[in-house]
């Protein structure tokens, strides 16, 4: 096997904008019933504008307005061409020009919202690609893979977890550090510390461990599409900012909240620093998708487990 190298040492800092923060103290959490999402300084409309919300119920519903995903849906929908497009690579088992990256967001124990994936499930996801012969990287191997033409291990795939749910540490970790799997974890700023979410002290240990790489998920989780030009830039750019400064070192890759984005938010992300950008839009990433805007394979809590092999197999 190819040895990984530590990603830390191949970032170079980037230049960030100082930019106001303004910490909004609504709740927010996971899964569970009677949820309720931040109010934010930065509105697109009214719905969005301080108004209590199931935040993963919202996500559900514009992801599956904007992209229509076939593993989401079920058989109703054939998974065809991503399951093809993931197979024919892990066939080949060559360089990859293609690498499949998973989107999990929450891993806890709620059937009817299919971004919270059970936590025995995930083990046995993760089971699976330990014993199929995957090797988790990070967005570093894939920018000296992609860039400085680097190998990598066989079987390359990135894991990552959107929002930073406080279940990424608790159920989640245990088991990434049990198959020393590396993952991304997509934190919003302004939602770290409020209930069922990731604390600073959990992200900053998480960090330190190195088996864990933090990426930008924007300050509040609003849809960057219908904002102007200076709200997009606080989301992108302050919200780099805030995890370099608590981390300590860059942060490279960013993702879209549900997945919406337009012209500017790609042009804003290049200014800002970022090397990835990852989106819903369902497949593996591909380089040639731009390194702004790659595809992901989501992995929802309603699909059998042998749904989840079948990706690989
Ligand atoms: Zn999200």
């Amino acid at each position: 096997m190819i040895e990984l190298v530590n990603w830390r040492k191949h970032l170079v800092p980037s230049v960030v904008a100082a930019v106001p923060l303004f910490f909004i103290g609504a709740n927010i959490s996971g899964c569970g019933v009677g949820q309720t999402a931040p109010a934010s300084t930065v509105s697109t409309s009214p719905e969005k504008a301080g108004v209590s919300r199931n935040l993963l119920a919202n996500q559900n519903k514009l992801e599956s307005s904007h992209r229509i995903h076939p593993l989401v849906f079920g058989p109703a929908m054939p998974a065809a061409p991503v399951l093809a497009k993931i197979q024919s690579y892990a066939a080949t088992q060559t360089a990859p020009q293609e690498i499949p990256i998973l989107m999990y967001h929450s891993i806890s124990n709620h059937p009817k919202n299919t971004l919270c994936v059970a936590p025995a499930r995930f083990a046995e996801e993760m089971k699976h690609l330990y014993e199929a012969g995957y090797h988790p990287i990070g967005f570093n191997d894939l920018n000296q893979a992609w860039l400085q033409h680097q190998p990598l291990p066989k079987k390359p795939i990135l894991i990552t977890f959107d929002d930073g749910y406080e279940d990424n540490y608790q159920a989640a970790y245990p088991v990434l550090k049990k198959y020393n799997f590396r993952a991304t974890i997509f934190i919003v700023t302004n939602f770290v510390g409020r209930p069922n979410m990731l604390t600073w002290d959990q992200i900053h240990f998480l960090d330190q461990d190195g088996l864990i790489q933090f990426g930008s998920h924007t300050l509040d989780h609003l849809d960057l599409a219908h904002m102007s030009v200076e709200q997009q830039k606080r989301q992108i750019f302050a919200s780099k900012q805030i995890l370099e400064q608590k981390l300590g070192h860059p942060v490279p890759a960013f993702c879209f909240p549900s997945g919406r984005y337009n012209s500017t938010t790609l042009q804003l992300l290049q200014q800002a620093g970022y090397e990835f950008a990852v989106t819903t839009h369902p497949g593996s990433a591909d380089m040639n998708q731009g390194r702004w805007s790659l595809d992901r394979v989501r992995v929802s809590g309603d699909e059998a487990v042998s749904a989840f092999d079948s990706i690989f197999s």
